[in-house]
C-alpha cells in the first residue's frame, strides 16, 4: 500500500535524487542544472547542495563560463568520500573488490575456494579477507558502506540465502547475508551471480533508463539476467534467468536432470575441459573436482583455439552453436536491444563464440526486420560479478527511494 508522505521524508527523497543525478553525471552538474533537471526550487536545490558538501558526499569542482550572468559551480561526486565491498562466491574462486563512489575499483583480491570446506569456514574466509581487502589500503573502515555478495542461483532473496550451489560441499541452504552481516558487522546484500554482473554492465552505460538488455552469465555454470528500462527484472523470487536446462537442440551431452543437450553441460568449462582431454586435445589427467585445474585447462583451450588449433576450434564453435540456440529463444522472448556476454569463464572465449552467435542469429531473431539486437561481450571483464555486488551496495544505499539516503 502506498504510504503517506510528510516534508521529512519528500526532502530526504529530493536530496537522493539530487545525488543521483550529480552521481550520474561525468562532468558534474551546477545547480541551475539541478534546479531545472529536478523541477525543485532554486532555495530547495541550495540547501540540498550544501548538505550534501557537509556530509563530504559532493565537492565544488570548478567553474563553467556562461555568456550571461555568473559562472556557474560545477558540483561532482567526491569519489573518495565512500566506498563499497563487492564479492563473488564462485566454486572456483573467492572475488573480493572495493569500489569507490564513482565505481572505480580502487583495490581487488583473488582466493582460491575449498570446494570441502564447509559454510562457516568459508564464511570466516570471507570475513577476514574483506577486512584485509580494506586494511591493505589507507581507507578508513568507517567510509565503507557495507557488502555485496554474489553467489550461483537458485537463491532465498527474502531470507539472504544460498540455496545448493553447485559443486560446493555441505551448502544445501545458508544464510549467508546474516553470517557475512554478523562475521562483519557491515550491513550485507546478496544477489544472483548474474543479476549482479547485469548491475555491473547498467552501471557503467549512459541513458540508464533506455536500456533492455539480457545478460547471458558464463561463470563455472551458465545464468542469465533481465535489464528492462534501466531495472534489473526481479521476478516473484528475484530469480530471473535460471536457463541451465534449456533446450540446444538435438544430441548433446547427458545433462543431470535426465535429458541431453542442456544449455549448462554444453558450455560449463568443466565439460568443455573433460571433453578436450578425452578427445586428446589437451593432456590430462584433469582432476574435475578441482575447479582451479579446470580453470587452468579451459584456459589452455581457448589458446589452443586462439592459436588456431583445429580441434580446439572445433569444441568452443560447437558449445557456441548450442549457446546460440538458447540465446535466439531468450531474445525473441524479451524483445531487448541487445544480449550481452560475461561472467567469469567468458574473457577467454569471448571472440570465438561471438564470431559463432553472429552468425548463428544473423537470421533468426523474429524482431531483427523491426530494430537490430546487439550481440556483444562485456567489457567488464573476469571480475564483473564482484564489482556488480559493490554496485548493489551503492544503489541500494544512495538511490532515490521512499525513505532517503540511508547513509547515516
Ligand atoms: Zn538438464
Amino acid at each position: 500500500m502506498p504510504r503517506g508522505s510528510n516534508l521529512e521524508r519528500v526532502s530526504a527523497f529530493n536530496q537522493a535524487v539530487v545525488l543521483d543525478l550529480v552521481r550520474r553525471s561525468e562532468a558534474g552538474m551546477s545547480r541551475v542544472e539541478l534546479i531545472g533537471a529536478t523541477g525543485l526550487s532554486t532555495q530547495t536545490v541550495s540547501n540540498i547542495a550544501r548538505r550534501l558538501l557537509d556530509l563530504g558526499l559532493i565537492l565544488e569542482s570548478g567553474k563553467v563560463h556562461v555568456p550571461q550572468g555568473k559562472p556557474r559551480t560545477t558540483l561532482t561526486i567526491d569519489p573518495k568520500s565512500r566506498y563499497a565491498v563487492g564479492a563473488h562466491l564462485d566454486p572456483s574462486m573467492l572475488t573480493f573488490v572495493l569500489l569507490d563512489l564513482a565505481g572505480t575499483v580502487v583495490h581487488r583480491k583473488h582466493l582460491p575456494v575449498e570446494a570441502v570446506a564447509g559454510p562457516e569456514e568459508t564464511v570466516a574466509r570471507i570475513a577476514a579477507a574483506i577486512e584485509e581487502l580494506i586494511s591493505e589500503t589507507d581507507i578508513p573502515r568507517a567510509r565503507v558502506l557495507g557488502v555485496g555478495i554474489a553467489a550461483p542461483g537458485p537463491i532465498e532473496f527474502d531470507q539472504g540465502a544460498v540455496v545448493g550451489p553447485p559443486m560446493l560441499t555441505g551448502w544445501e541452504r545458508v544464510e549467508l547475508r546474516e553470517s557475512l552481516g554478523k562475521a562483519t558487522g557491515f550491513p550485507v546484500f546478496l544477489d544472483k551471480d548474474s543479476a549482479a554482473a547485469a548491475h555491473a554492465e547498467l552501471w557503467v552505460r549512459d541513458n540508464r533508463s533506455d536500456q533492455n538488455f539480457a545478460f547471458v552469465y558464463l561463470g563455472s555454470g551458465v545464468g542469465a539476467a533481465v535489464v528492462m528500462n534501466g531495472e534489473v527484472v526481479r521476478g516473484s523470487s528475484n530469480n530471473v534467468g535460471e536457463i541451465g536446462h534449456f533446450s540446444t537442440g538435438d544430441g548433446g551431452r547427458l545433462c543431470g536432470c535426465g535429458r541431453t543437450g542442456c544449455l549448462g553441460v554444453s558450455v560449463m568449462p568443466v565439460r568443455l575441459v573433460n571433453d578436450a582431454v578425452s578427445k586428446g586435445v589437451l593432456h590430462g589427467p584433469v582432476d574435475t573436482a578441482d575447479l582451479r585445474q579446470v580453470t587452468d585447462h579451459f584456459h589452455k583451450l581457448a589458446s589452443l583455439a586462439d592459436a588456431g588449433d583445429g580441434k580446439a576450434c572445433a569444441l568452443l564453435h560447437e558449445a557456441a552453436g548450442r549457446l546460440a540456440r538458447a540465446v535466439e529463444d531468450v531474445a525473441n522472448l524479451l524483445d531487448v536491444d541487445g544480449i550481452v556476454f560475461g561472467g567469469p569463464s567468458w574473457p577467454p572465449i569471448g571472440n570465438h563464440y561471438l564470431e559463432v552467435l553472429h552468425a548463428a542469429l544473423a537470421n533468426r531473431l523474429a524482431m531483427g526486420m523491426i530494430h537490430k539486437v546487439e550481440l556483444l561481450g562485456s567489457a567488464l571483464g573476469e571480475d564483473i560479478t564482484a564489482v556488480g555486488a559493490a554496485c548493489i551496495v551503492l544503489d541500494h544505499l544512495l538511490a532515490p527511494r521512499s525513505g532517503g539516503l540511508m547513509l547515516e
